[in-house]
């Protein structure tokens, strides 16, 4: 039978220490310390408060919890020694049927492992939809993790162990993440579209209308369709559309969405997230028969990530009138222009002009994405509400010094024009740092022509630097050419520096962000304000109408552009839960 949350909330001390035996580990402390905090609005609100628990008892007691596992399919095992709850983990992942040589090779990680650690190795093995990893992938999570570096390694330790200890009180409590788990697995289905060269080695790659890319298209109109969209649409430019209408005809429209298509070697949830999560929503809404005074448009922007093309941003940019006709003579690496790539589709170029939509028909555009960073990872925290899209400069420059011999230039005499430029990093991540928010990077850093026995001549670099307010970037950025100047002129050098790219900060809107904030704080789970260091389509949409971003932790270190990426269902789940309640909010305001 299953505990019910309000169980919990009533029962004695004792009893409450009784049903939430064994979530962590031979360490009831956990739970003991969190219920203190009792009454709990939600699961995810316990689950934070056991976090707080453990992050706080200091790294002692964090070894010990970690040492009171056992090993992956070890002697515990092999030995039936292990509790009820590892018993029955181990044996779903298929632990207790590996292969000699599986058996082999997992007894040699756990060595080497606890070799470099300390500690035994310890993986969430029911994974992030609940319902198993494979052996394959539990070995190469094993190999992967020994190269971490400790710190970081101890960390993912007990994420595992928080993973392990929330996959337990779901069982506890009967909670299922039943939308997270349909949102899990519509990724999981559209990842088997991949562009060639890649789909034959397993990656996902879905670049700008190749095959994979107009599957992946057809797939989501057909899901909308499913989910109870009244109207479904590929747009001119490859947009799936999907129109859930408002009550009355004259009700406006809340616009939200994302990208369905992915960088090369990509992660299954960048943009596809911002998709499914609204699908799954309106389909509630179906299922309920329930109509808002608004209508919800979800766009599946065609084309963000500007892989095939050099046209980021297309899909959203045609949305606001920023459709650049240029744009249809470039061609890809084979030599096809984006005209005949359209043409090939069935795409009618003639009507991307009709697809700029008219703010005054719409509340707002909000969008949920996968952080793409450490940093909700790092805090335990499931979802972060987005203050603002840093607004982002590039440069591309030049230094210039003298090339003279390494071997009789004295140092004092010397012209190098790769030490400005280093010297001028050095400022950058200081500078950078500063602001607490603010970001630089020289990303590339070359010295043409140069030789082991030559003094740097000419140096070429990049500069990237985005802040969440573009007064607060563009003070960043005077105070970097101010010290570039600054060098070259101490340093005999001369420098050129381009400006490559401006784009300004997108920074949410007051009452959308405060919808998102509210919808967080309904589920139990702390508000975490950050900015997104990384561009979304709701930097286009910025520009015509209110937004708001909402991301969701990703795991491995929040890993993203890569195959790594990935979040939990019971994560999504929250998500999921957080749009509703934006949705409930709007319909009562
Ligand atoms: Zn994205």
């Amino acid at each position: 039978m299953a505990w019910t949350l309000e169980q919990l909330n009533a029962a004695s001390p004792a009893e409450a220490l009784q049903m939430l035996d064994g979530l962590y580990e031979h360490s009831p402390w956990i739970a003991e310390a969190a219920l203190q905090l009792r009454p709990f609005r939600s699961l995810a609100q316990l689950k934070y408060a056991m976090v707080q628990v453990l992050n706080g008892a200091g790294v002692e007691r964090q070894l010990e919890l970690i040492r009171a596992h056992p090993e992956l399919a070890g002697k515990a095992m092999v030995a039936q020694a292990l509790t009820a709850e590892s018993t029955n983990e181990q044996s779903q992942a298929g632990l207790t049927h590996c292969t000699p040589e599986e058996f082999a090779r997992i007894q040699q990680l756990n060595t080497d492992y606890n070799a470099r650690f300390g500690f035994p190795f310890i993986l969430a093995v029911r994974g992030p939809r609940g319902t198993g990893l494979s052996r394959q992938e539990i070995i190469a999570t094993f190999a992967r993790r020994l190269s971490n570096h400790p710190d970081f390694e101890r960390a993912e330790a007990l994420r595992n162990i928080h993973r392990i200890a929330e996959i337990r009180l779901n069982d506890k409590f009967g909670a299922e993440p039943v939308l997270g788990n349909d949102v899990w697995d519509w990724h999981e289905r559209l990842a088997q579209h991949s562009d060639p060269g890649y789909a034959e080695k397993g990656q996902l790659t879905v670049t700008y209308l190749t095959d994979a890319h107009r599957a992946c298209a057809q797939r989501i109109s057909h899901w909308m369709r499913d989910c109870g969209f009244d109207e479904v649409e590929i747009d001119a430019v490859g947009n799936v559309v999907g129109r859930y209408k408002p009550a009355t005809p004259d009700g406006k429209y809340l616009m939200t969405g994302s990208h369905y298509d992915t960088v090369r070697n990509g992660g299954k949830y960048d943009g596809r997230l911002g998709i499914f999560v609204p699908m799954a929503c309106v389909r509630e809404l179906h299922r309920q028969a329930k109509r808002l005074p608004f209508g919800i448009e979800v766009v599946a922007f065609a084309e963000e990530e500007g892989q095939r093309y050099k046209a980021t941003f297309l899909g959203s940019g045609a949305l606001i009138g920023d459709f650049r006709n240029e744009w249809l003579d470039q061609k890809d690496a084979d030599g096809i222009p984006m005209r005949e790539a359209m043409q090939h589709a069935g795409l009618c170029i003639g009507d991307i002009p009709k697809l700029r939509r008219d703010a005054a028909r719409y509340l707002g555009f909000i969008e949920v994405h996968i952080e793409q960073g450490p940093v909700l990872n790092e805090l335990d925290i499931p979802l972060g509400v987005v203050t603002s899209i840093n607004g982002g400069v590039r440069y591309v420059c030049e230094m210039l010094g003298m090339a003279s011999h390494a071997g009789t230039t004295p140092m004092d005499r010397r012209r190098d024009a790769a030490l400005g430029v280093a010297e001028l990093a050095l400022y950058m991540e200081q500078r950078a740092a500063r602001d607490g928010d603010s970001v630089a990077t020289i990303g590339m850093l070359q010295v043409p022509g140069g030789s082991i026995n030559v003094v740097p001549g000419k140096c070429s670099f990049s500069m990237d630097m985005r802040a969440p307010t573009d007064a607060q970037r563009d003070a960043m950025v005077a105070d970097v050419l101010a010290q570039l100047e600054e060098i070259a002129q101490r340093r005999g050098l001369q420098y050129k520096a381009e400006l490559a790219m401006k784009v300004a900060a997108a920074p949410s809107a007051p009452a959308w962000q405060h919808r998102w904030e509210k919808a967080v704080d309904a589920l139990g789970v702390p508000v975490y304000r950050m900015p997104s260091g990384a561009g979304h389509d709701a930097m286009k949409l910025h520009e015509i109408m209110p937004q708001a971003m909402l991301f969701v932790r990703g795991l491995h270190g929040g890993i993203s552009h890569n195959p790594l990426e990935s979040s939990t269902a019971d994560d999504i789940q929250l998500a999921v839960d957080a749009f509703s309640h934006v949705l409930q909010q709007l319909a009562a305001e």
